[in-house]
């Protein structure tokens, strides 16, 4: 049997990857696993998929996956990719080329693609080699018969003919010059190919990309949904197209002298569109190559040379870009020997957000945060200052990394790894002298380039959310899921206001002190298992705001004997805040405009503004969007004269109630365990507050009394109601209790919602997107801390998806 490459055309088999690759003769169809290049124009994948299809005479597939796994993931760039997929669909069709789409979620998790690929005859693929395409095709490739093989459509050197690793920008030019200028002007062959169109059953359903609205399907995605769509930034082939003309007609022969200006329009911004191939680099090079202008031979060097050299150096490195062994010896080396020198680390929050102090970063980091996007000549500037930000090199790798690819439209792709990791000496060469931290690597201060770029007027030009003005939002309740929605909406460049009736932000998660005890009167501790909250979490560790409580938890499911308890609870991490749990409202609050003591009592709906007031009928404020953080039932009286609809849905989520009783002790109780789930009698849980980190040491113990009790003694005498618990605590672990020295009891009226909504159903909150509104709390996202965090950050992209939505 002839292999695949002895079936393509010249100018698509120098493209193969695996060109002794054989095709399964039982197989049904060509698979083109779409992922890399989503256009129908110039795209050498499909292409050879066409013609490896026509001459096996077997119909050809396309099959575009978009998958919650990917690391990233994001509303945003889910957005571009499915704006893009939108136009390739259409494209494909009118070539008579059928296109399917699978888009991952709750209820389409099925192996779409493995089963697919079984019935093939040959898979044809992008070569994209990046993690964790690289891995996801060696796994796809060991589960199936059929061969999976790459095709280079990107770059205009096939990257099969760069023989060796490159080293240096000079060096790679010169080498592939001769097969650059060969291919460099050539038009590219139409295909004359016209495979049957596979008409066989799907194991799937295929998203419709006509009848779909993409902002409802990306809500309903398991990914990331604090990094929002960029409001006016479309994905797809017909704006990647449009962008490309503009440039060429208008940009590209004054490039060599704007490119570096941060302050001007003057370069292409092209890179997202190039990452995703929604434009072909094979038309553009070809179409820069004819301008003949300076500013086009300045351009087709950043094009051919530094992204192609990132290509072949990812390429040879098979996808194994994201180590550190991946630097060049003599960049490990002097980071090595400045290993020990002293740094200031930032958080990795405080990156995140942008809020690290330094003006010029910030801005980068905010233009990135809300528009997805960062200049080129500041991005070298941003990236390198992470070195002296992080406790270690290869910490500050994994936060480029990390910052780039979540933010950035053109993140993930092979010449962000060249950017990256030229910030810490890749391609390029030891400089003299040796400065702290950096060693030998090309130093570049952000107070030096803020001497020629004035931070506060590119933060002005970069820093926009994109819609007409930033919303202004009112968010009532400042608990976790209300900070978290505001937090979201402040960080994509949003007006947000928020309203506590409470002396401070924090609701149910709360810190009461009474010298010398302090007490975690509401929530005891939580536990992050959604990696989005635990991101955010590992980061507020890094700041000592959240510490492990390590205390030992056990269960009593009868009387203790002597205080020794045998049921061990898992050991399950639990985290605490710190120094108290209200420490974490606290910190969710630091930068934002937060109302404490204002109970929002009425609200109004005219036209497209909101007007709240306070339980006086003052009125609080105008407003273009509501998000309401309340328990189930609070949110629901406060919307039903408003919204009836969504006040009913949140009406019909129970919540029950908890008391609290608050102890310090004089000494130590003789218990060998610091809180348990108590499974007998009114109690259900008790612990030793003191033993948590950065607590008093005084004896200080919480009491919690099991639903049924709290609402039986909601009402009854307080006093009587503290006796009754202290003497279950006595009860139930078999010791007798020191002196008392402080008593307190709590009432939660709305303390846990046992029944929440199935987060999977709702995306996590309740929204009406034309009337500006999102409901979240606990309550929407599966109860306790981590839902609500996950629910405020679902209720502000809701927001946020709107806005794009009109753009
Ligand atoms: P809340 O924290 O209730 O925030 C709502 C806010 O709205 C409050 O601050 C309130 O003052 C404000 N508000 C209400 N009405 C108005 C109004 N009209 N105008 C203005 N403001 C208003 N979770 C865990 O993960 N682990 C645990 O161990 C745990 N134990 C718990 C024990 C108890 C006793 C309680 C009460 C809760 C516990 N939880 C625990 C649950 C956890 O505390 C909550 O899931 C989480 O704090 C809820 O946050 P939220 O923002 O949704 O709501």
């Amino acid at each position: 049997m002839p292999t695949l490459a002895a079936s393509l055309s010249a100018h698509l088999a120098e493209r193969l990857c695996q060109p002794e690759a054989q095709p399964d003769p039982g197989g049904e169809l060509v698979l083109y696993w779409m992922r890399g290049s989503l256009r129908a124009d110039e795209n050498p994948a499909l292409d050879a998929a066409a013609e490896l299809a026509e001459a096996l005479g077997v119909p050809l597939l396309v099959y575009q996956g978009l998958d919650e796994r990917h690391p990233h993931s994001c509303d945003r760039h889910h957005a571009f990719i499915l704006e893009g997929a939108r136009d390739v669909a259409r494209e494909l069709e009118a070539r008579g080329v059928r296109h399917v789409l699978h888009v991952t979620r709750p209820g389409h998790r099925q192996p779409a693609l493995r089963k697919l690929a079984s019935r093939s005859a040959v898979v044809v693929t992008e070569r994209v080699p990046v993690p964790p395409l690289v891995e996801w095709t060696a796994r796809l490739r060991a589960a199936i018969e059929a061969p999976v093989v790459e095709v280079d459509a990107a770059c205009i050197v096939p990257l099969s003919l760069v023989e060796r690793l490159p080293a240096r920008a000079f060096g790679f030019r010169k080498a592939t010059e001769q097969l650059r200028r060969e291919r460099l002007t050539a038009p590219w062959p139409a295909s004359d190919a016209r495979p049957r169109r596979f008409e066989g059953e799907l194991p799937f359903e295929p998203v419709e990309l006509e009848r779909t609205d993409l902002y409802d399907l990306i809500g309903a995605c398991e990914i990331d949904h604090s990094v929002g769509p960029v409001p006016g930034e479309r994905g797809g082939s017909v704006a990647g197209s449009a962008r490309w003309e503009a440039f060429r007609d208008q940009g590209l022969r004054s490039y060599d002298r704007t490119r570096n200006e941060a302050l001007l329009d003057g370069v292409s911004r092209l890179s997202a569109y190039l990452h995703h191939g929604m434009v072909s680099p094979l038309r553009v090079a070809r179409e820069a190559a004819a301008a003949d202008s300076r500013g086009a031979t300045k351009w087709l060097d950043e094009l051919l040379v530094w992204r192609e050299i990132a290509w072949a150096w990812c390429h040879h490195r098979d996808g194994c870009v994201e180590s550190y062994d991946a630097l060049p010896e003599w960049a490990r080396a002097t980071l090595e020997e400045h290993r020990g020198d002293l740094r200031a680390p930032r958080t990795s929050e405080q990156l995140a957000r942008g809020r690290t102090g330094d003006a010029l970063w910030d801005a980068a980091q905010a233009a990135l945060l809300m528009r997805g996007e960062l200049h080129n000549n500041v991005r070298m500037t941003w990236g390198k200052q992470l070195l002296p930000w992080s406790a270690t090199p290869e910490i500050a790798l994994r936060r480029l990394i990390d910052l780039n690819h979540r933010y950035a439209l053109d993140g993930r792709d092979p010449a962000s790894y060249g950017g990256l990791l030229w910030c810490l000496g890749l391609f390029d060469r030891p400089f003299v002298p040796d400065v702290p931290i950096f060693g030998s690597l090309r130093p570049r201060d952000t107070e030096i380039h803020a001497r020629r770029l004035d931070p506060a007027t590119y933060r002005a030009r970069v820093a926009r959310p994109g819609a007409a003005r930033p919303l202004r939002v009112a968010v009532i309740g400042g608990g976790v899921a209300g900070l978290t929605a505001a937090r979201t909406l402040a960080d994509a460049g949003h007006d947000a206001l928020v309203f506590d009736k409470g002396r401070g932000p924090g609701g149910r998660i709360s810190t009461r002190r009474a010298e010398p005890f302090a007490f975690d009167h509401g929530a005891q501790y939580f536990t992050a298992r959604d990696a989005r909250f635990r991101r955010w979490v590992e980061a507020w560790m890094e700041a000592g705001v959240v510490q492990r409580w390590t205390g030992r938890i056990v269960a009593i499911d009868k009387p203790l004997a002597d205080g020794a308890a045998q049921v061990e609870k898992s050991d399950t991490e639990r985290l605490v805040g710190a120094p108290g749990m209200n420490a974490i409202a606290r910190h969710l609050a630091e930068d934002l405009d937060v109302r404490s003591g204002v109970r929002v009592a009425g609200l109004e709906r005219s036209g497209d503004v909101w007007s709240l007031t306070d339980e006086h009928g003052a009125a609080v404020g105008e407003f273009d969007a509501l998000v309401c953080s309340l328990p189930a039932e609070q949110a629901a009286e406060l919307l039903a004269p408003v919204h009836a609809g969504l006040a009913g849905q949140a009406a019909g989520v129970p919540m029950k109630p908890t008391i609290a009783v608050l102890l310090g002790f004089e000494a130590r109780l003789e218990l060998d365990f610091d809180g348990a789930f108590v499974n007998t009698g009114p109690l259900s849980w008790i612990a030793r507050n003191s033993s948590k980190p950065g607590r008093p040491r005084h004896e200080a113990w919480i009491l919690h009394a099991g639903p049924e009790l709290s609402m039986e003694r909601w009402d009854a005498d307080r006093e009587e109601t503290v006796d009754l618990l202290i003497a279950e605590l006595a009860r139930v672990t078999g010791v007798a209790l020191p002196p008392i020295a402080h008593r307190d009891l709590h009432r939660w009226r709305y303390a846990l919602s046992d029944k929440a909504l199935d987060p999977k159903a709702g995306g996590g909150c309740l929204a009406d997107d034309a009337a500006g509104l999102a409901l979240c709390g606990d309550w929407c996202a599966g109860g306790r801390v981590e839902g609500a965090f996950l629910s405020g950050q679902a209720a502000a992209a809701r927001l946020l998806r709107q806005v794009a939505r009109l753009a």
